[in-house]
């Protein structure tokens, strides 16, 4: 009389159910007799209430069915009555489902099954057989089993039908195979629980009823010990299922970390604290060269960088002691091949809670590219690309730590050598670059082989090259060195097939002068390189006090100058040009002056050089054209004449390589109105020589703007004379250093004649300079010398010392002749 727990049922089916019952224990109240309500009612009621829920709690996890509930209600049909066993089969039910379901309509549903089977049982049973009562004392007649068995046959067919339908309903199952099973197995249920009841009926009445509510207690005791059992071995099945459940999430875990340990796209491994391989992947094995065999019979000391060991150690021993999760760190393994792999290296603990041991996990990853790009890159940073020595940044870094260390040990002397090839920009122009650069290549060949090991040469761009020659006993070690450079290079370097030679001009500056600074001791190196050019080139000089003086002093200068065109310093000076037949003035060549507040007079052998080299010329040199020419034009408007006075301005080199000149100087011409005609330029003999083709072009537009053109300081340069015809030359000035030392027949005298001679042919007049005595005067005039300058007539003077000339000249248009005493003086005079 048991009912499926939570099925579901139509609505209509639970009402009518539920009515039925109703009327089933209403009926069952009316026909229920006082006189059974006693001990045995009251302990029977306890004990089919506590052993039902017992029972009905186990048998909940459990499919097969043991009748207990049916028992129960026999054996109170058998020993009291049905209404008894009707209303006891109410109260049980109710007591058991409510227990296992909070469902109202489930609560009912159970109840109404068990209430209206029992009923019906109990009237089908007397119907067929008879009153219950003395039944079991009588024994029972085989008609009486029958028909019980029958009837509990019947209500097995319909709970088993109820059940099938309400499974059937709820997971959608075959109903023939549901019923089948279910009613199979409560037929022989049922057919025990009737057999036990009537033994248990028969028994009770033979013994009495105290030795049966023994043996009930004993049968609660075994209930509740097998209801026990049950929860227990219930327990220990959900404990298994559990454990297995978690072995196989474990199981899974591991497989899963195998995998992934074994297939990582990085280096993995397990490795005991002692550094001994315990489980290596597929690309540790790739990256280290090693078959996983292989690698397992080694350990990571083994195969960690010497230099690398000591910090992967005590970055380890920082893991262990617990000072730091991970550890990480880029180091370097040596593979099988005994290359180097660099790679980036991260480990941490891992406890075995298993075996309560401790290892590492190691993961690596191979960076050996980017380590290689890296350093590429740092080598280029500091390394000359052509010539692969350290550049400028290396030097100066090695020549910092060289003056800290003479600056911690005194008695360590150093010395940095400052080479400069004396003829690279011809090579380079005359035979190319691809030459040019191969001469470089071979010379810092040549500077490194011939240097001890701990020495630095280094190239700092163009044909510049430094030395660093560290722990020297004495400075003159570092002259040997350069003597020893020098040798080397004299050699020829064979090149494309043919010989090159070079000289270099070297600049040594020894740390003996007590350096603080890397860039004072390189500049100084410097100044002693263009010191020995200077000197002639393909030669060596030492730096002292007095260059740096000197350096010091240029340095100053150039800073002076600069605000000396703003404050006006410069002013021109004039120095007459005269005719030698008569000694007519013919005009003046303008000379630059500067007068310096703190230094006073400074001559321009000292500063057109400096402004040459600063570009300072560009300016000063357009500020003395416009300023002589506005002069000029003045003293022609005062002293109109035929031919009129000229104006002679130098011109620098810079200058006159200038792009913009032309511009210049027809701007000047066109602001001062000055007639081109009287405007004379004098260019250098070795300026126009040094670049024969744009000098040619450069002179032919000049000429073009009407202006004339001198060459000054003839004969001092190497003038090709097959050119000198092609220039549109007006005048050759001849240089002072000739007329100075003419005299009878000797050399100078013969050049100066043939200048003479030259000019003449080429249609050229000629200006003598530097004409001091009278003994000079008297021999040009014999070679036929037309024009002349010179301390004889004048020194250069001021813009009132010229306009005076000019005006005692010009009143008669007399001679300008010097006297006695005035030619020491240095002053011009008219002699009447
Ligand atoms: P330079 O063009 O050869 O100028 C002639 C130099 O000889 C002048 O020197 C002049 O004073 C000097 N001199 C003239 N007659 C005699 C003499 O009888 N005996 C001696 N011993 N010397 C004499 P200064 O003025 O000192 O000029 C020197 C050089 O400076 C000039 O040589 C010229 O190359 C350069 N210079 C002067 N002014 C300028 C200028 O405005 N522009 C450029 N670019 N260079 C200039
Ligand atoms: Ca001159
Ligand atoms: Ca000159």
């Amino acid at each position: 009389m048991e009912i499926a727990g939570s099925q579901r049922f139509p609505k209509w089916f639970v009402q009518a159910s539920t009515a039925c019952a109703a009327v089933a224990v209403l009926i069952s109240l009316y026909r229920f007799p006082a006189r059974t309500v006693g001990l045995p009612f009251l302990l029977l009621t306890l004990l089919a209430v506590y052993v039902c829920s017992r029972f009905s709690q186990a048998q909940a996890h459990e499919r097969r069915y043991v009748p207990v509930f049916e028992t129960f209600i026999l054996v109170t049909m058998l020993l009291l009555d049905g209404e008894a066993a009707v209303l006891l089969s109410a109260l049980v039910a109710l007591c058991t489902s409510l227990q296992r379901s909070k469902n109202s309509t489930s609560v009912m549903l159970k109840l109404a099954v068990a209430v209206v089977s029992t009923f019906l049982i109990v009237w089908g049973v007397r119907i067929l057989s008879g009153p219950f009562a003395g039944a079991a004392r009588d024994g029972y007649s085989a008609w009486f089993l029958q028909s019980l068995w029958a009837l509990l046959v019947v209500q097995s067919v319909v709970n088993a039908s109820v059940v099938a339908a309400g499974t059937t309903y709820k997971i959608k199952q075959s109903v023939v195979l549901n019923w089948l099973g279910s009613f199979f197995w409560r037929v022989v249920s049922v057919t025990l629980a009737a057999a036990v009841a009537c033994a248990a009926a028969t028994g009770i009445v033979t013994v009495g009823a105290n030795a049966f509510f023994a043996l009930a207690a004993f049968g609660a005791i075994c209930a509740f010990a097998y209801g026990s059992y049950n929860e227990n071995s219930r327990l220990r099945k959900e404990q298994a299922r559990q454990n297995e459940k978690r072995d196989r999430a474990f199981y899974d875990n591991a497989e899963r970390f195998r995998s992934a340990f074994d297939h990582a796209a990085i280096g993995m491994a397990l490795v005991t604290t002692e550094g001994r391989w315990l489980q290596v992947n597929r690309s540790l094995c790739d990256i280290l060269g090693y078959s996983d065999r292989e690698l397992l019979a080694t350990d990571f000391l083994t195969v960690t960088h010497p230099d690398d060991l000591a910090t992967a150690l005590s970055n380890i021993g920082q893991l262990l002691k617990g000072k730091a999760a991970t550890t990480q760190m880029e180091k370097r393994y040596v593979n099988k091949n005994g290359h180097v792999v660099w790679v980036h290296w991260s480990a941490s603990l891992a406890r075995d809670s298993y075996s309560k041991s401790v290892h590492l996990i190691f993961q690596i990853q191979d960076i050996t590219d980017r380590k290689l790009a890296e350093q590429r890159l740092h080598h280029d940073a500091f390394h000359d690309s052509l010539t692969g020595l350290p550049n400028r940044a290396l030097f100066m870094d090695h020549l910092k730590l060289a003056i800290a260390r003479s600056q911690r040990h005194s008695e360590q002397l150093f010395a940095v050598l400052y080479l400069d090839l004396d003829r690279f920009k011809i090579i380079n122009d005359s035979l190319g670059h691809s030459i040019g650069d191969q001469l470089l290549i071979g010379i810092a060949d040549r500077l490194t082989k011939n240097l001890r090991p701990g020495d630095t040469v280094a190239r700092l761009g163009g044909d510049e090259f430094t030395i660093l020659v560290e722990d020297i006993a004495e400075e003159r070690e570092s002259v040997q060195i350069a003597e020893r450079i020098q040798k080397e290079l004299s050699a020829p370097f064979q090149i494309g097939g043919r010989e090159v030679f070079t000289t270099v001009s070297l600049g040594i500056a020894p740390s003996t002068t007590g350096y603080e600074q890397a860039e004072d001791i390189l500049r100084d190196a410097d100044t002693a390189m263009y010191r020995a050019k200077s000197l002639g080139k393909a030669r060596y000089e030492i730096f002292d006090k007095a260059m740096h003086a000197r350096a010091i002093n240029l340095l100053q200068l150039e800073t002076d100058m600069r605000r000396a065109i703003e404050r006006q310093e410069f002013f021109v000076h004039y120095q007459p040009i005269v005719a030698l037949d008569g000694f007519r003035l013919q005009g003046f060549e303008a000379l630059v002056r500067w007068h310096h507040p703190q230094r006073g007079y400074i001559s321009p052998m000292d500063f057109i050089p400096v402004a040459e080299e600063t570009g300072l010329i560009i300016a000063l040199g357009e500020w003395v054209l416009r300023e002589s020419c506005k002069q000029m034009q003045r003293w022609q408007t005062i002293f109109p004449c035929d031919p009129p006075l000229f104006i002679s301005v130098n011109l620098s080199s810079k200058q006159f390589s200038q792009n913009d000149l032309i511009n210049q100087v027809s701007s000047v011409i066109h602001d001062t109105t000055i007639n081109p005609r009287s405007l004379k330029l004098e260019i250098t003999e070795s300026v126009v020589m040094e670049n024969i083709e744009t000098a040619t072009e450069m002179l032919k537009d000049l000429r073009a703007l009407g202006v004339q053109l001198s060459i000054d300081d003839f004969g001092t340069g190497y003038s090709s004379l097959s050119y000198l015809h092609r220039f549109p030359i007006d005048t050759l000035k001849i240089d002072r250093s000739f007329v100075t030392h003419m005299s009878e027949n000797n050399e100078n005298t013969e050049i100066v004649r043939t200048i003479i001679v030259l000019a003449q042919n080429l249609g050229m007049d000629v200006v003598a300079e530097g004409v001091e005595t009278k003994e000079q005067l008297a021999l040009l005039n014999e070679l036929g010398c037309e024009n002349g300058q010179g301390y004889y007539f004048s020194k250069p003077v001021n813009r009132e010392g010229a306009e005076k000339i000019i005006a005692d000249t010009y009143s008669s248009l007399l001679p300008v002749l010097p006297t006695e005493a005035t030619q020491k003086q240095g002053k011009t005079v008219r002699v009447a």
